[in-house]
């Protein structure tokens, strides 16, 4: 309850170790009052008190204001395992492995594209293929699939879905050293093999926003955001490759966990000592999955180029890449903890980095700026685009929010909310929706979601990151 949450300041509370006797580290809560309350309302405090009982955790488990509950460890959680003592745990990354948002921006003014917008979500749609389906993938043969996954982002630029500002545009370059193949079973490989280039269905999405309001103008003219022109957001991950690594490692880990004799508060939470052998496979294949979807955010950007080739013809300034970042991952890093630096892995599930300026693992025009950190809100309300800040290192093990967060489960949302109508009532607001199922664009209703501002303010005033630009949408593609 909120009695057991020691306020620090008006924007993080504490769960002391003392609350319960298993924790080895305490819980930082990353949110305001009435984001706290909404914080206690589901499993996410409870399940990241049972994360804080791990062995070999440093600081604390950090959770942001866009919590939610998942599983075993809450989505919107941050925890940082000591490097070489500590753990790794497919559950505190999640079943999207690198499920993360990119955008580009374009210098086309909104109130000239107005007319073409209805033709560009129709092309949209049609050139980014999505759905449960395999169709409209870029098929791989099984080597290409290996060599994919070593290469990530960089296998995309040498197959011409790329330009090269687009890769130091991107977290990590777009590829993740150490990927190992070898660590992925030949189930995850059948999977992959047909769906690099797709968007999937459910929470994955395409977005056409405008650039609504600019808060730190010198960040935003670094990154090419222009105020009241387009800019486009990309959702999605490792699709189904990632989720089938991250269901045979749960497996697997169930039997590490008892031979490395593990004490765990919760099933869910199964994981390995990072250096052990079967530690060190899931890193291998989770780096994998990590470069499969920057690989398929880097595809589908490339369709998203086609389409607005299509409708505005190819302009002068295309569409310029602001960022990619990934929301469900983990990654060894030094940070400052407690005074110390620390070579730690943090896992971060709805969560993303969010380094201040002079990280080296920048672009040159962000290591004076610092890393963009990309939020989007819902289909139906703002998203924004954020700085990360130096100050977050001993706060947050470099990190902040990855979106509004859910308040209303899928099932309630679909029960309760009717996708034709919330269609019907996006489209009177101006925002044409392309969705290839109602029921499934019902679960992602913005009343589903937390009010993304009161978020993104927790986050500025905690001092984790900082505002640079809010958007606003104009269409939106959902499988
Ligand atoms: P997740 O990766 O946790 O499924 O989603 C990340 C965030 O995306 C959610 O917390 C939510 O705030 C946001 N979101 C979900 N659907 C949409 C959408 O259609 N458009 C935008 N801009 N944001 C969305
Ligand atoms: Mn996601
Ligand atoms: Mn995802």
């Amino acid at each position: 309850t909120k009695q057991d949450c020691q306020q620090i300041n008006d924007y993080i509370w504490e769960i002391p170790t003392g609350f319960k006797e298993q924790m080895n580290v305490p819980v930082w809560i990353f949110a305001d009052e009435e984001l706290l309350e909404e914080a206690l309302k589901d499993l996410s405090v409870t399940q990241a008190v049972n994360v804080a009982c791990l062995p070999g955790l440093a600081g604390h488990v950090a959770i942001m204001p866009d919590v939610h509950q998942g599983y075993g460890m809450p989505i919107g959680g941050v925890m940082a395992a000591k490097v070489p003592d500590g753990i790794i745990s497919p559950g505190a990354v999640g079943y999207d492995i690198n499920c993360g948002v990119r955008v580009l921006a374009s210098q086309i003014d909104y109130n000239s594209a107005k007319p073409y917008l209805s033709d560009l979500a129709t092309s949209l749609y049609r050139n980014c293929p999505s759905g449960v389906g395999e169709k409209g993938s870029i098929p791989l043969s099984a080597d290409e699939l290996d060599k994919m996954c070593r290469q990530g982002a960089k296998w995309a630029l040498e197959q011409g879905y790329a330009e090269a500002e687009d890769l130091s545009r991107t977290e990590e370059f777009g590829c993740l050293e150490g990927a190992d193949p070898g660590s992925v079973s030949k189930r995850a490989k059948d999977r992959g093999r047909g769906q690099l280039g797709t968007l999937g269905a459910g929470n994955h999405f395409l977005e056409v926003d405008v650039v609504e309001e600019i808060f730190d103008p010198q960040a935003a003219e670094i990154m090419g955001l222009y105020q009241g022109c387009l800019v486009i957001q990309i959702h999605c991950g490792s699709r189904g490759f990632g989720h089938q690594i991250c269901t045979d490692y749960v497996q697997d880990f169930q039997l590490a966990v008892i031979n490395y004799g593990i004490q765990l508060p919760d099933r869910e939470l199964v994981c390995a000592p990072i250096n052990s052998k079967e530690g060190q496979a899931y890193l291998g294949a989770m780096k994998a999955a990590a470069n499969f979807a920057f690989a398929n955010r880097q595809a589908l950007a490339y369709h998203a180029r086609r389409s607005f080739a299509e409708v505005f013809g190819s302009p002068e300034k295309p569409l310029r890449q602001v960022y990619d970042i990934a929301h469900n991952m983990a990654k060894i890093e030094t940070h400052k903890i407690n005074g110390e630096e620390m070579t730690v892995c943090v896992h971060r599930k709805g969560a993303t980095r969010a380094f201040g300026p002079g990280f080296e693992g920048l672009a040159p025009e962000y290591q004076k700026i610092g890393q963009p950190v990309l939020v989007p809100g819902s289909m139906g309300t703002e998203s924004w685009i954020l700085l990360g800040t130096k100050a977050n290192d001993e706060l947050s093990f470099g990190s902040s929010c990855h979106g509004a967060g859910r308040v209303m489960s899928r099932s309630k949302a679909k029960k309760e909310i009717r996708g034709d109508r919330l269609r019907k009532d996006l489209e009177k607001e101006g925002i044409n929706v392309r969705a290839g199922s109602m029921p499934g664009l019902a679960e992602e209703a913005p009343k589903a979601y937390k009010d993304v501002n009161r978020v993104v303010e927790t986050v500025s005033h905690a001092g984790i990151a900082q505002k640079v630009a809010r958007l606003r949408p104009v269409a939106v593609v959902k499988g």
